[in-house]
Order: structure tokens, then C-alpha cells, then sequence
């Protein structure tokens, strides 16, 4: 395999005329158009002194410009750093002042406010808009197309990507040529992409998922995307008929089976669905096979390392479970304190090794060491078990984890039985401070419309199906849980909300 992200894209394309990206508005970009304007963009960044192992951070809105600058800072030998849409000009200073990028490239929209983060920094600030236009789209059109890529190692840098902090601050999670190129490549022949795959794509192109499972592994196998700017159920519905693939995150298939298009006939020709980034309640997948009869394939990965699991594209996809490893890569499941392996069916926190595995946190040495066992494995946080299938279940992360009167409870078992009962939609449990239990087992609960539950009904229906520690102490209705682009769930915020529940 070539060292180099884009040499190995390169050595895929499969003509100069092949559709790499199309979008509803009519607008076509094909494999050659890519290699012209990735080197105009390429050129533009040298120009700019954006020299190997520089970082480009971009917040820009999502567009094929956008994709293409991605790849434009690959060819320069740059190390691209994409930044949530969302994030405020405060919080872009974070990672502009931790990260020290060369160049800035924002909205045109943010630009004053991001003027002086950057200056102050040392970065150069371009723009680049929605439509693909800005200072820096004027540079490229003026740059020549002929550029010569700089040749990257497989362990040279290539992305740092932040974390999407949903137990935490972010954290820069530093990815290498060989990291994005070998799990790209696992996942084209694992989920059997080729030239004839169209993927509609519809995911945010910041974060991993939409990125690197989505993008990156399209473009290794010579398909082609329909582009969509965001997740819209009515377009999604309207363009399956052109695509053959879809990737998504768990709130997408849930407005996609409360939409009446999503049909058999609908989704006839479709070969593969997806779903990641959060996990899928096994009454979507339900649902959505009884209504398509596609069965969704849930995968679980991290931005830290790629994809870790799938579940089979020949075999059972099992609701509930993420799959089985991705081959080359090891998963297992430990103590969390003394790291000692444990067999099938125990709970423990889940540690992957392989080439996906990324280089460290930028310029976090001490938690990147804490991270990693001695023999090289990577502590992922998510709490898990392996059954005797060999399929992976994810449990929770280790943060949720509430320990009440010294008792440990983890959050989905409570959540499994909460969500049985009737006038229920959904249900995230959550460990507030207590003065005697250290926590108290908090339960937020969804009612269905109408519904007309109590807090004393939901305790009574517990009692008798759950240990006494495990049963919450409050019961409290929300009309919605709080969750991020990607589909988290932000216990984060839950906690934060109730943090005095109990005095
Ligand atoms: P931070 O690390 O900053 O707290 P984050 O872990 O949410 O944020 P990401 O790297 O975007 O940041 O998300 C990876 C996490 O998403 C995994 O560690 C896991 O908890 C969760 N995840 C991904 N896929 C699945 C899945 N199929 N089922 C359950 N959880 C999943
Ligand atoms: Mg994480």
C-alpha cells in the first residue's frame, strides 16, 4: 500500500470521467475535475507557506470545495484539522491556540470575529463558503492545476481530528496516512464498495463518520456520492432511487421510519444501509426491516481509531450489537482497573490494537500514556462484552457508569427495562450527587404523546424486575433528550441540568 493517503486514492481512481461527487442541484465533479482542483487548492496553500506537516484547520460549511480542500492539503503533505460547524469563535480559539495551524480557513461570515484569534496565532485566515466560494476558492482559480504531491509515509501525520466531547473537553486524536488508508480499505471490501456504489451521503463532514467511513472509503473504490448539505428526510427520501448505499447516524433512521416514503418499493434497489457514531435502539433496526426489509448494518467505531467492528455483510446482522472485529484488528474486553482480559459474556471496558489505531492525542503525552496498555492496546472507554458468538455489545462508557451506595449500575440495563414499558419512547440514565449514595440512580424519561405515566408508575414497574440499588431515586419527564449533530445522547448536559437533584 502506498504510503500516502492520496497516492493510494490516486492508484484507485478508475477514469478521469468517472463521477466522484454529484449533488441535487445539478452541480457534477468527476475524478479528473478532483485532481484539477485539488491541485489549484494545492498550489494555493504552498503559496500561502503551508509547508509538510503544517496544520490547516477548517471551519467551513459542508461542500464539495470543502472535500476537495481536505484532499488539496493531503497532496501538500499538510495535516488537515477540520472543526465543528457549531463551534463558537471562543471555542475555535481553543483549538486554533492547542493546534498552532499555519492556516485558517472560515466562513466569510466569521471572519472578523476569527481575524484576530488567528493573528494572534501566527495562522494565515482565508474563507471559503457554503457554495464553495471565498479568498482562498479565489487563490485556487488563479493557481495552475499541475501540482506535484508530496510524498508522506504511512506514519506520517495526516489529520488531527478533536473528539466530539461528549465525556469531556475534546481531544485531538492525531491520524496517520497508514491509520485512514488501511481502515478505509478494510471497509471497501468488507462492505463490498466498488465502482458501481453511488452513497448518498448526508453526514457533516467534520467528524470521522462522514469523513472517513463515508468519503474516504467511497473514493478508494472508485464510487461516487450524491452529496447532500445535511440530513433532510424528505430529500433523503426522494434520492434513494439514484443511490445504492447510505450511511448513517441512529437519529436519521428514526425520522426515516416515521416518514410514509420509506417503503419496500422505496428502497428495493439499496444495497447497503448503515448506522454509527451512537447506538441504534434494536427497535429501529426492527422497524426498519419490517418497512424495507433491509437489515441496518451497525458498525462501532471512534475517531481515535476508525472502525473497530461490523457487523457481517453476508451474515447476521444482530439489532443491539455492533459485529464482529474488522480484520487486522484486535478487540477484547478487560478489567478496567487491573487491565486483566476477561472471557465471553463478562463486562469490562473494550481495548483495541491495529493499524486503525491512531498516533496519540496532540500534545497530550500523558493522557495518550494512560490510554494504552503496556502491550499496546488502546483503552476506548466504552463499556462492552463479547458473546459467545463473538459479537461485540456495547454497554455504555465507562464515565456513565453510576456507582450508587458503592454499588456499580450500568446505565442501559436500567434504560433496557425503562423503555419496556408502555408510553414510554425513550429513557437515558444518569448518576446525580448524593449525600448518601455518593449517587443517585436518576432516570430522564420520554413519554410517548398522551401518555400518562408517573414517576411512582415507572418505580413500581422497576421494583421486583431490578436489584433495590439499581432503581432510581427520581423519574423525570423531558420532552426530548439532548443530543449533538452526530446523534449522542449528552448525558453531560443531563447531568449538569440535575447536578442538585438531592441537595
Ligand atoms: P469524547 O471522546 O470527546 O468524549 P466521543 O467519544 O463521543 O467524544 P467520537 O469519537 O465522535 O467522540 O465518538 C466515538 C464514540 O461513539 C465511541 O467511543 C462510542 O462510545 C460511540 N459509538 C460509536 N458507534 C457506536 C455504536 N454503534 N453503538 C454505540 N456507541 C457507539
Ligand atoms: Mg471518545
Amino acid at each position: 500500500m502506498p504510503g500516502s493517503l492520496f497516492a493510494l486514492l490516486r492508484s484507485r481512481i478508475p477514469s478521469q470521467g468517472k463521477t466522484l461527487i454529484e449533488t441535487p442541484e445539478g452541480a457534477r465533479i468527476t475524478y479528473g475535475d478532483m485532481l484539477a482542483r485539488t491541485g489549484r487548492l494545492a498550489n494555493a496553500l504552498v503559496g500561502l507557506g503551508v509547508k509538510p506537516g503544517d496544520r490547516v484547520a477548517v471551519q467551513v460549511e459542508k461542500s464539495p470545495e470543502n472535500l476537495m480542500l481536505f484532499l488539496a492539503v493531503m497532496r501538500a503533505g499538510a495535516v488537515y484539522l477540520p472543526l465543528n460547524t457549531a463551534y463558537t469563535t471562543h471555542e475555535v480559539e481553543y483549538f486554533v491556540s492547542d493546534a498552532e495551524p499555519r492556516l485558517l480557513v472560515c466562513d466569510p461570515a466569521k471572519r472578523d470575529g476569527l481575524e484576530p484569534i488567528a493573528a494572534l496565532r501566527g495562522a494565515v485566515l482565508h474563507t471559503l463558503d457554503a457554495d464553495g466560494r471565498g479568498s482562498l476558492a479565489d487563490l485556487a482559480a488563479a493557481a495552475p492545476e499541475a501540482f506535484e504531491d508530496v510524498g508522506r509515509a504511512g506514519h506520517d501525520l495526516a489529520c488531527i481530528l478533536y473528539t466530539s466531547g461528549t465525556t469531556g473537553r475534546s481531544k485531538g486524536a492525531m491520524l496517520t496516512n497508514a491509520n485512514l488508508g488501511s481502515n478505509a480499505d478494510t471497509l471497501v471490501k468488507y462492505w463490498r464498495f466498488s465502482e458501481t456504489d453511488v452513497l448518498l451521503h448526508a453526514l457533516p463532514i467534520y467528524h470521522t463518520h462522514g469523513l472517513f467511513t463515508a468519503a474516504m472509503t467511497v473514493m478508494l473504490s472508485g464510487g461516487s456520492m450524491l452529496w447532500l448539505q445535511k440530513f433532510d428526510a424528505d430529500q433523503v427520501i426522494a434520492a434513494l432511487p439514484r443511490v445504492t448505499t447510505l450511511m448513517g447516524v441512529p437519529t436519521h433512521y428514526v425520522r426515516l421510519v416515521q416518514h410514509p416514503g420509506l417503503t419496500r418499493e422505496a428502497t428495493a434497489h439499496m444495497r447497503l444501509f448503515t448506522s454509527g457514531s451512537a447506538p441504534l435502539l434494536a427497535e429501529t433496526h426492527e422497524t426498519f426491516k419490517a418497512k424495507t426489509g433491509h437489515a441496518i448494518l451497525e458498525r462501532y467505531g471512534m475517531t481515535e481509531t476508525g472502525m473497530n467492528t461490523s457487523n457481517p455483510y453476508d451474515g447476521e446482522r444482530i439489532a443491539g450489537t455492533v459485529g464482529f472485529p474488522l480484520p487486522d484488528i484486535a478487540v477484547r474486553v478487560a478489567n478496567p482497573g487491573s487491565g486483566e482480559v476477561l472471557p465471553a459474556g463478562e463486562v469490562g471496558v473494550i481495548e483495541v490494537k491495529g493499524p486503525n489505531v491512531f498516533a496519540g492525542y496532540w500534545r497530550m503525552p500523558e493522557k495518550t500514556r494512560e490510554e494504552f496498555r503496556p502491550d499496546g492496546f488502546f483503552i476506548t472507554g466504552d463499556v462492552g462484552m463479547i458473546d459467545a458468538r463473538g459479537y461485540v455489545h456495547i454497554v455504555g462508557r465507562a464515565k456513565d457508569l453510576i456507582i450508587s451506595g458503592g454499588f456499580n449500575v450500568y446505565p442501559k440495563e436500567v434504560e433496557s427495562e425503562i423503555d419496556l414499558l408502555p408510553g414510554v419512547v425513550e429513557s437515558a440514565v444518569i448518576g446525580c450527587p448524593h449525600p448518601d449514595f455518593g449517587e443517585g440512580v436518576t432516570a430522564v424519561v420520554v413519554k410517548a404523546p398522551g401518555a400518562t405515566l408517573t414517576e411512582r408508575d415507572v418505580i413500581t414497574a422497576l421494583e421486583g424486575r431490578l436489584a433495590k440499588f439499581k432503581l432510581p431515586k427520581r423519574v423525570l419527564f423531558v420532552d426530548e433528550l439532548p443530543r449533538n449533530t452526530m446523534g449522542k445522547l449528552q448525558k453531560n448536559v443531563l447531568r449538569d441540568q440535575n447536578k442538585t437533584l438531592y441537595g
